[in-house]
C-alpha cells in the first residue's frame, strides 16, 4: 500500500507494479491511497538522467511525457554569481563525463596549459550545447536515446497525473482517494491497516509512506527521529512563481540556471510554455520581503514581466530521518527528508529508493527486517553524500557579502568528511577512491566540475604526476572541441525539438 499520490507515490507504485507479476504464491497488489484534501507539493521540476531509465523501466512513452507534462530536455546546470557574486561569472555542471575522464588526469593537463579556459568548457562539449540552447538529441533519435546525456524539466503536477494515468490504466494499480485519519497496528507493532475517513480500514502487508513533508506514518505514527541539517545547509524557505515567456518562440534553456543571491539562490527552469522560477533562502538570514524583492529583481532582469504574480511560499526544515524503513513501513520522497532544491537530487533519491524497494521486495516478514537494515544503511550514506555535495557549492564560494555566505564557510558548519576531502584535493583531483559505493549519488566527475568551476586550485604543481599526462589530456581536449564543432550544427534547438515531438512524436524504441 503506497500512501500519497505525489511524484514519490506514483513513481514508487509504477516501479513495483511494472516489475512484479501477481502469482498465486505471491499475490502482490499495489494500491495508491491519496487524500482528496491534501494536494501534492507541486514543485520539483528538475530531474537527472536517471529519470530516463526509470520512465523507460515503467513503460511510459517519452513522447507522452513531452506532450502531457510540458517537458523539456535538461543537460545540466549553470551556476551564476556563485563564485564571487558577479552575475556574468558562472560555470556549468553538465551531465556528460569529461572526455577521456577515466583514462588520464585531465585536471593536470588543464592547469598546465589551459587554465584560462573554464574547466567544463575545455573537457566537455555539453556546456557549449547548453550555451546555445541546443537539444540533446536529433528529431530522428528514438525515445530515451541520446546524443548528449539528458534528464528533464517538467510540470510536477502534470507529471503526477501522467504517472497516475499510466499506473491505473496500464499497470493495474488500484487508486483510492480517501484521507487517512488513523493507523491500526498488529500486536508486534507492525501497521495492520490505515483508517480512512470514508472507506473504513484498508489493510496491507507493506506500507510505503509517501505523504510528503508531514511523514504521516514514519514520523507521525512511529516517531522516527529527524536528523536536521540546518547547521550545515541553511536554506529553509522558497518562493516559487511561474513566469511567462515574452513570445511563444522564446528559446527554452536546456539547463537549470541557478543564480546565487544575498542569502540563497534563484532557480530558473525553462519549460515549453513557461519558466518555473523560485528563490530558496535562509529565513535566519533574510526576510520574506527582501527575498521576494530579490526574486522580482531577478525576473525583471531576465526578461520577465514587472507585475509578477504573487509567489507561493514553501517552508521546510533541511534534514532526513534517522531511518527510512521501520517495521513494515518505508518512507520515500519528502517523508524521508528534504535538503534543498540545489542540484535537484530529491527525485533521484525517490527513484533509487523505489528501485531498491522493487528489486529487494521482501518475500517474507523475516526477510523484511534484513532488507530494511540494508535499505537504511544505503540511504543514510546517500543522504550524507548529498549533504557533502551541496555544501561543497557554498564552501567554495568567495562571496563574503552577507552573513549567509560568511556563515557557510565557518568550520563548524562543514561536515568532517568534506573537510578531509578538501584537504586531499589540494594534492590530487577528486577520484573514484573518494566515492566507493555502487550507485553513488554524485560521481567524482561532478565534484571536479563544481570544484574547478568554483575556482578551487590545488597546491602549485601538486597535480603534475605523470610526464605524459599533459599530452594525453591535450588529445582529449581536442576531441571535446571536435565533438562540439560537429554537434552544434547537427542538433536542433531545445524548442525546435520539442515542437517537432509535439507534432510528430518520437520513434519508439
Ligand atoms: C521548493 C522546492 C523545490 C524543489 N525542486 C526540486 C527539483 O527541482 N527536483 C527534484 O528532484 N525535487 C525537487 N523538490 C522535491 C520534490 O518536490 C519532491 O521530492 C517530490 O515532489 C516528491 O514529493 P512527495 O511525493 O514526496 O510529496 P507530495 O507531493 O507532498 O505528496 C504527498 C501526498 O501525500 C498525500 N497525503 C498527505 N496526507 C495524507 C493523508 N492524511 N491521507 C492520505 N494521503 C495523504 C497527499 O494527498 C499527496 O498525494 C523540491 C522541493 C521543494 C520544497
Amino acid at each position: 500500500m503506497v500512501v500519497g499520490g505525489g511524484s514519490a507515490g506514483w513513481l514508487t507504485a509504477a516501479l513495483i507494479a511494472a516489475e512484479h507479476v501477481a502469482t498465486p504464491l505471491r499475490p502482490l497488489r499495489v494500491t495508491v491511497l491519496e487524500s482528496p484534501n491534501v494536494a501534492p507539493i507541486g514543485v520539483g521540476e528538475g530531474t537527472w538522467p536517471t529519470m530516463r531509465d526509470t520512465l523507460r523501466r515503467v513503460g511510459v512513452s517519452e513522447t507522452e511525457l513531452v506532450r502531457e507534462c510540458d517537458a523539456s530536455f535538461k543537460q545540466g546546470s549553470r551556476f551564476n554569481a556563485w563564485v564571487d557574486g558577479l552575475d556574468n561569472h558562472g560555470y556549468f555542471h553538465p551531465f556528460v563525463l569529461p572526455q577521456g575522464y577515466t583514462e588520464t588526469n585531465l585536471v593536470a593537463g588543464w592547469l598546465q596549459s589551459h587554465a584560462h579556459v573554464p574547466f567544463a568548457d575545455l573537457v566537455s562539449f555539453q556546456p557549449h550545447l547548453c550555451a546555445q540552447g541546443k537539444a540533446p538529441k536529433q528529431t530522428a533519435t528514438p525515445e530515451y536515446a541520446a546524443v548528449a546525456n539528458y534528464g528533464y524539466h517538467f510540470d510536477a503536477g502534470k507529471f503526477g497525473l501522467l504517472l497516475r494515468k499510466h499506473c491505473t490504466g496500464r499497470l493495474g494499480v488500484r487508486h483510492v482517494q480517501d484521507h487517512v485519519v488513523g493507523i491500526n497496528t498488529h500486536d508486534n507493532g507492525d501497521i495492520a491497516s490505515l483508517q480512512t475517513r470514508t472507506q473504513g480500514a484498508l489493510a496491507g502487508d507493506l506500507f510505503v509512506d509517501c505523504t510528503g513533508l508531514q511523514s504521516l506514518l514514519l514520523a507521525g505514527h512511529y516517531g522516527v527521529e529527524f536528523v536536521s541539517q540546518k547547521q550545515v545547509l541553511f536554506n529553509d524557505t522558497a518562493l516559487a512563481v511561474q513566469v511567462p515567456y515574452a513570445h511563444d518562440s522564446s528559446p527554452i534553456a536546456s539547463h537549470t540556471i541557478s543564480t546565487a543571491q544575498h542569502s540563497g539562490w534563484v532557480w530558473d527552469i525553462g519549460l515549453p510554455t513557461r519558466r518555473g522560477v523560485g528563490h530558496v533562502y535562509s529565513s535566519a538570514h533574510t526576510s520574506d520581503e527582501a527575498a521576494e524583492q530579490a526574486l522580482r529583481t531577478y525576473i525583471e532582469k531576465t526578461g520577465g514581466p514587472q507585475d509578477m504574480a504573487s509567489p507561493r511560499k514553501l517552508s521546510f526544515e533541511p534534514g532526513y530521518r534517522k531511518e527510512f524503513w521501520h517495521r513494515n513501513c518505508v518512507a520515500i520522497g519528502l517523508s524521508a527528508g528534504f535538503i534543498e532544491p540545489l542540484e535537484a537530487s530529491a527525485l533521484a533519491l525517490v527513484e533509487l529508493s523505489a528501485a531498491m524497494l522493487s528489486d529487494e521486495m521482501p518475500a517474507t516478514r523475516d526477510a523484511m527486517d534484513i532488507v530494511a537494515r540494508r535499505f537504511n544503511d544505503a540511504f543514510s550514506y546517500r543522504w550524507e553524500r548529498v549533504i557533502d555535495f551541496l555544501k561543497l557549492h557554498y564552501v567554495l564560494s568567495q562571496r563574503r557579502d552577507s552573513a549567509f555566505w560568511r556563515d557557510h564557510v565557518a568550520q563548524a558548519s562543514i561536515p568532517e568528511r568534506l573537510q578531509e576531502l578538501l584537504t586531499l584535493w589540494r594534492h590530487r583531483p577528486p577520484s573514484r577512491y573518494d566515492l566507493v559505493r555502487v550507485e553513488e549519488m554524485f560521481p567524482s566527475a561532478s565534484y571536479q566540475y563544481v570544484l574547478y568551476g568554483m575556482g578551487f586550485r590545488p597546491e602549485p604543481g601538486a597535480y603534475d604526476r605523470r610526464a605524459d599526462s599533459s599530452d594525453r589530456a591535450d588529445g582529449f581536449f581536442r576531441q571535446a572541441a571536435q565533438l562540439t564543432r560537429k554537434m552544434l550544427p547537427a542538433l536542433p534547438s531545445n524548442r525546435d525539438l520539442i515542437d517537432h515531438i509535439k507534432r510528430h512524436g518520437m520513434l519508439p524504441i
